[in-house]
């Protein structure tokens, strides 16, 4: 039991890139600040794991590209290893659609006109992305992969996805190169330890925020350990783990009706090693986008030193259907559908590592929780307001790449600047 803390300026609830890079920043303009966080690492949504083969790999976020200037200054910053993702040679398509001719250029034009609509035009108001989908021209398999591309990115059944949601989403996701560019021979997740190291005793693992008390006196944090008294408070956690903390009074109800408009997604991601990179010898490059089952996509993610690998990432309505057949069954259906694409050496794996973040206990679920009450078209502009002194900070609400890591940085910076600003005039000099 630590009892109560003397009063800090600002506490930061949550250690993610948002959280962590809010309080880097916080602690570069000398003020104090305090990061709480639910796990026994930092790094959120980005994790690092040992796979069966003793080897440290990416489990959670992962790629980045030229086009994320934050994270990629990040990188270089510290003297990481970018690995360019491999995409020489072939993608395929499974199955293999009617009309092969060009299926990505043709979903990828449906992205960009759907992306073209106002969010805020009247004509699209209660509608989903699955209605908007079957009400247009294109052909079926680019309406399966279309849907599928959405359902692999966003986590969520199609129908459940507002189209003002998506678009309004979509829009802040600029990259003109692949999103799936680079990765991080340390992996990514070392970065947030790099993050996290000038901090020092100011993270605090294992200490979940419970409860937010706002009084005459200021901000008290309750965790189990005991309490905190802040100044201000930067919530840094997705949108449904800040709606499970308790806030006392209760939140006004703009805020509480904004943070349950939320829903987390379900994704397994999983980590295929083999010896040799085998799809590279016929000439393909890995990946394999699948229109069946939606949701399903797989890439090259080895390592140029021989570190051969393919991640698989499984996300939305088939991540609950394959984790319903546990760990081997999920893998079995990994090896099927690869070995399908990619021909038989695909079952030769030395190894398949799963990672299922559906009903994470404190990340949600997936890349990102998402809007899915079609009427809550200002959830984001409620939580970015925040309270005069408690400031909500992810991903999700990021204006450039929200659902990134990218975005992650961009809105754990915003949110310490604002705060930074507003104890500027308050605070003692010096
Ligand atoms: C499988 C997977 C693959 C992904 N791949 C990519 C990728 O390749 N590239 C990319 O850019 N992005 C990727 N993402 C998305 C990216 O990881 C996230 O957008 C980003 O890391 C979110 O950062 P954040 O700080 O906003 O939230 P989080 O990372 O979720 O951080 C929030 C932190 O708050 C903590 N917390 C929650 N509740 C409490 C509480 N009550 N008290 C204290 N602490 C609390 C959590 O433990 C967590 O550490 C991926 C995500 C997943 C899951």
């Amino acid at each position: 039991m630590i009892g109560q803390t003397a009063l800090i300026d600002v506490v930061v609830v949550g250690a993610g890139f948002a959280g962590l890079a809010a309080a880097n920043q916080i602690k570069a303009a000398g003020v104090d600040c305090l990061v709480l966080e639910a796990r026994d690492r930092v790094g959120g949504r980005v994790e690092a794991g040992s796979n069966g083969l003793g080897e440290t790999v990416d489990l959670g976020g992962q790629f980045i590209c030229d086009d994320m200037p934050e994270i990629m200054a990040l990188a270089r910053q510290h003297g990481k290893t970018l690995v360019r993702a491999y995409t020489v040679g072939a993608g395929l398509v499974q199955p293999i659609p009617q009309n092969a001719d060009d299926l990505y250029g043709r979903v990828t034009a449906m992205r960009d006109r759907l992306n073209a609509i106002e969010p805020d035009d009247p004509s699209i108001a209660g509608l989903s992305v699955a209605a908007w989908t079957a009400a247009q021209a294109d052909e079926k398999d680019a309406k399966a992969g279309f849907l599928s591309m959405i359902e692999g990115l966003w986590c969520q059944p199609p129908a459940d996805v507002p189209l003002w949601y998506l678009i309004g989403n979509d829009r802040r996701i600029t990259n003109e190169v692949p999103e799936l560019q680079y990765l991080l021979k340390e992996t990514i997740h070392s970065l947030a330890v790099d993050l996290a190291r000038p901090l020092g005793d100011a993270v605090r693992l294992s200490e979940p925020a419970e409860r937010i008390v706002q009084d005459a006196s200021g901000i008290t944090v309750k965790t189990p350990r005991g309490t905190i008294s802040a100044r201000k408070l930067i919530v840094a956690v997705p949108p449904v783990m800040a709606g499970r903390i308790a806030f006392d009074p209760p939140l006004p109800k703009s805020l509480a009706d904004a943070l349950g408009a939320w829903r987390s997604g379900r994704v397994i991601k999983a980590f295929v090693r083999y010896k040799e990179p085998f799809w590279r010898e016929r000439g393909l490059s890995g990946m394999v986008f699948f229109l069946d089952p939606a949701g399903l996509y797989a890439c090259d993610a080895s390592h140029d030193d021989g570190h051969a690998a393919l991640v698989v990432f499984i996300g939305g309505r088939i991540a609950s259907e394959w984790a319903a057949g546990g760990k081997s069954g999920t893998a079995a259906r990994i090896v099927a559908r690869l070995s399908a694409a990619l021909g038989p050496q695909a079952a030769d794996a030395l190894d398949i590592t799963l990672r299922d973040w559906s009903d994470d206990r404190w990340s949600g679920g997936a890349y990102s929780d998402i809007v899915i009450d079609c009427a809550a078209s200002n959830a984001e502009a409620v939580l970015r307001s925040g309270l005069a002194d408690i400031s909500f900070a992810c991903s999700e609400l990021s204006p450039s790449y929200p659902g990134y890591i990218e975005g992650a940085l961009v809105a754990g910076r915003e949110a310490a600047a604002e705060v930074v600003a507003q104890l500027a005039g308050s605070l003692p000099a010096g």
